[in-house]
């Protein structure tokens, strides 16, 4: 009989932010959003600095990603990356702050390096605002 879950892991090098079985993993890869089923063939991709998405027993669960991959095989989906907070835990004052630290590092770079860096810790700031705020 097919299986109705998936079992999923959130795994960053601090800690496995996530472990347990839901019914379906949403997330945003770096060539477009997408969805995963129980079931679904193996599949691989990486991720951009957004958000990704399961669903427990009909609920939705929002975790903020910044960047990595995930694998699916088998009906276990492990998404590996640097650094991942479920939107409920998030410190939306912190992430505001790191939001207006990287838009002011953004108006004064001198460099692409620094442009590239601030642009980098915006994303990551936007990516914990958009999960904070749909909890
Ligand atoms: P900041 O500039 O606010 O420190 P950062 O982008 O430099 O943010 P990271 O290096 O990505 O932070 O993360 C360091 C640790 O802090 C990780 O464990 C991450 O999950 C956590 N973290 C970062 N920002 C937040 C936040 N706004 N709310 C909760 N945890 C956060």
């Amino acid at each position: 009989m097919p299986d109705k879950t998936i079992h999923f892991k959130l795994i960053t090098p601090e800690k496995i932010v996530f472990e347990d079985d839901v019914e379906a993993v949403y997330a945003q890869g770096t060539k477009g959003s997408f969805g995963i089923l129980p079931n679904h063939i193996a599949f691989m991709s990486t991720l951009a600095i957004d958000t990704a998405k399961v669903v427990k027993n009909g609920e939705e669960i929002i975790f903020s990603i910044m960047g990595g991959a995930l694998q699916f095989k088998n009906n276990e989906a492990i998404i590996l990356t640097e650094a991942a907070e479920n939107g409920q835990d998030i410190d939306t004052a912190r992430a505001k702050l790191a939001k207006e630290r990287a838009e002011a590092k953004i108006g004064s770079a001198q460099t692409q390096r620094d442009i590239q860096l601030a642009n980098a810790a915006l994303a990551k700031a936007m990516a914990r605002l958009k999960a904070a705020s749909r909890q």
